[in-house]
């Protein structure tokens, strides 16, 4: 089974974050994200940004970094 997740710094544009955020369900990953978002970089958990997020969930298996 593949994960879905999403690499936070082309989310944030914060290049210093290296966090890749991984879940089994969109809807798991989304909850994920929105926290990591809103504790590391302050951003607000608005329906634009859920839709940011939704276009940047990517499917299979995370790169190792
Ligand atoms: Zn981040």
């Amino acid at each position: 089974m593949g994960q879905k997740y999403v690499d936070c710094r082309e989310l944030s544009g914060d290049m210093h974050c290296k966090a890749i955020l991984a879940a089994d369900s969109k809807s798991e990953l989304m909850e994920v994200v929105i926290k990591h978002a809103i504790n590391v970089h302050g951003l607000a958990n608005t329906t634009d940004f859920r839709k940011q997020i939704n276009a940047r969930v990517r499917e299979g298996n995370p790169p190792i970094l």
